[in-house]
């Protein structure tokens, strides 16, 4: 009931400020004032539904799961963890990564905080966050830019077809990918880091060629399809350079297999938690996790 008659209310003020819209006597300024006034009443219905309306779609659940993981997260971390990077921040990379919810950081750095400049958003794109990448280049002074793309990219799926009915802001995002129509597989995923790295190549000419920054293109497979391993980061591009063999022989590559300490002083000994806490996490991860929601694969 409450449901109809919400509906009606959005259709009614729809169809007034479409009216507006209509009436050509009534200028440019009382037709914006009108259309404030309608946002603003229905911003309002939307707010008034909290009070009457069960929570939908699982996101009390949700909520509570990760509430849950941060109050352990912030027993199991003392004031020695943020101690390094609580006053300022000094990451070691900036990274550009798809939003996709299978690629995170702990596939990259087992203790990013404070290490690496995460820029996210579909597709792994340079022309979508330029100012955010330029922040950690030109203000965090990164000395390695890292694209990070990934195996069954939903944006290059749809930037390999036909994504006109989506929304404007959406079609904005993909036009900026750069694939064939109708190839929507790794060869496109590969096509588009090339295309990030080459443009963040013209964007920081100057730092790569002064030997201040490296650009560093590569496809996360979390399904194996590059046979080098199922969560394997696969280096594809080394500041311009896409042939495999001579990106192996580059002073940049050699010894990345062996294990690198991270500098001491960047990284705090982490404090060790009260046995007590550590029992409570600890059997808090031994609990069967509720999860009632239906996640969707991919994005
Ligand atoms: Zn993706």
């Amino acid at each position: 009931m409450k449901r109809s008659i919400g509906l009606m209310l959005f259709a009614l003020l729809f169809s007034v400020c479409a009216r507006a819209a209509e009436l050509p006597a009534m200028s440019e300024a009382e037709k914006e004032r009108i259309r404030v006034i309608v946002k603003e009443a229905i911003r309002e219905y939307a707010a008034s539904l909290n009070d009457k309306q069960q929570v939908s779609s699982g996101a009390k659940d949700i909520l509570r799961e990760i509430s849950q993981s941060n109050r352990n997260f912030m027993r199991t971390h003392g004031p020695a963890h943020f101690g390094h990077f609580a006053a300022s921040q000094h990451p070691r990379a900036t990274v550009v990564t798809c939003s996709d919810s299978r690629v995170h950081t702990h596939a990259l750095d087992a203790t990013p905080d404070g290490d690496l400049f995460m820029v996210r958003n579909i597709g792994n794109q340079i022309a979508t966050a330029e100012g955010s990448v330029e922040y950690g280049v030109h203000h965090l002074h990164t000395p390695l830019l890292l694209i990070v793309g990934h195996v069954a990219c939903g944006a290059i799926q749809a930037a390999a077809g036909d994504y006109s009915k989506e929304s404007p802001s959406i079609q904005r995002e993909l036009d900026t990918i750069q694939i064939p129509k109708g190839d929507a597989g790794l060869n496109s995923v590969k096509l588009n880091v090339n295309n990030q790295v080459r443009l963040a190549m013209s964007k920081f000419e100057q730092e790569v060629i002064g030997g201040h920054l490296s650009v560093v293109g590569a496809v996360y497979d979390f399904k194996n399809e590059m046979r080098q391993g199922q969560g394997k980061l696969n280096i594809v591009n080394v500041n311009g350079e896409t042939n495999g063999e001579k990106i192996a022989k580059l002073d940049l590559m050699q010894g990345l297999d062996k294990p690198a300490a991270k500098p001491a002083v960047r990284h705090a000994p982490v404090r060790k938690a009260p046995a007590k806490a550590v029992e409570e996490a600890a059997s808090d991860q031994e609990k069967p996790v509720e999860k009632p929601i239906n996640h969707k694969e991919g994005h």
